[in-house]
């Protein structure tokens, strides 16, 4: 049995979690944390059954009391550092979702997890269907160099472009020579939205989106378009229970749900 604790378990993505982990016959809901709704149990906030986990502040003594054998964290950037590293300094092993940490961030828990030698798998996209997206438009990126990235969230999502999208840009990038990088002028336009990497993010933050997003590659006489919509929440949970087991196997991190799945 993997025994497993969720950090921001009041949020959107934590009470999808607390849903998702109840439903695995092989794993169980050991401790549920956050900042708000301290007291209540996580299944009834989850729209569960009581589940009797009580939600709590995620302190070092409530995280060592439980036990768990894992923390699915989804709270909000400028938390998840300091939560990660305190799981990964009591050999709790860290499946983080957040966003907006930063690369100096990420390094930090990479480091800590790798030294600590406990698992650690990072990914800003779980959905399956998202990281096939990024894995095609890199491979696109091969073959046409102008490419423009569209993402589209609900409006309570605080960081802006997505971490999707700056990875998108990211991986696109890396397969481009310098000779090949465009040139557009989305720094000075800012209509031409934001420029990460040499590629024009545009974001877009609307009541009544969940996540998604268009990767637009341009050439001679041609489009391509490559697009991901995560329809509900409920989206992203194969590859968060996929990495809770995965992360078990561990003994350092891994960042992006593509490794773990082998593209
Ligand atoms: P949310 O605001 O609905 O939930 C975040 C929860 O974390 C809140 O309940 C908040 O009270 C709690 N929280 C904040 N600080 C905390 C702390 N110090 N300790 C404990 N709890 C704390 O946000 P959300 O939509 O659930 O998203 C959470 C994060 O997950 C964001 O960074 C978002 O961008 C990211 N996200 C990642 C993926 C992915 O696939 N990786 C998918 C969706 C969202």
């Amino acid at each position: 049995m993997i025994r497993v604790a969720v950090a921001g378990a009041a949020g959107r993505m934590g009470r999808e979690v607390v849903r998702a982990v109840s439903g695995e016959a092989d794993m169980r809901l050991v401790a549920a944390f956050d900042v708000v709704s301290a007291g209540v149990d996580a299944g009834a906030h989850a729209g569960m059954r009581d589940l009797g986990v009580a939600i709590a502040h995620p302190t070092e003594e409530a995280l060592t009391a439980a036990v768990p054998d894992v923390l699915v964290d989804f709270t909000a950037a400028q938390s998840s550092l300091r939560i990660g590293l305190l799981a990964i300094s009591l050999g709790v092993r860290l499946v983080s979702g957040t966003t907006g940490l930063g690369d100096a961030g990420l390094a930090e828990l990479q480091r800590a997890s790798a030294d600590s030698r406990v698992g650690m798998i990072y990914a800003p996209n779980f959905s399956i269907g998202a990281v096939l997206m990024m894995h095609f438009a890199a491979l696109a990126a091969r073959y046409m160099h102008h490419a423009e990235i569209i993402e589209l969230h609900h409006d309570g999502k605080r960081d802006a472009p997505s971490g999707t999208a700056l990875l998108t840009a990211k991986r696109i990038r890396a397969t481009w020579d310098h000779e090949r990088v465009q040139t557009v002028s989305a720094n000075t336009v800012p209509a031409r939205g934001d420029l990460s990497e040499g590629v024009a993010v545009h974001s877009v933050r609307l009541p009544g989106l969940v996540a998604h997003q268009e990767v637009l590659f341009g050439s001679t006489g041609q489009i391509l378009s490559i697009r991901h919509d995560s329809l509900d929440r409920a989206s992203f949970m194969p590859g968060v229970l996929l990495a809770i087991r995965r992360v078990l196997t561990l003994d350092g991190p891994v960042i992006g749900l593509d490794s773990v799945l082998g593209l």
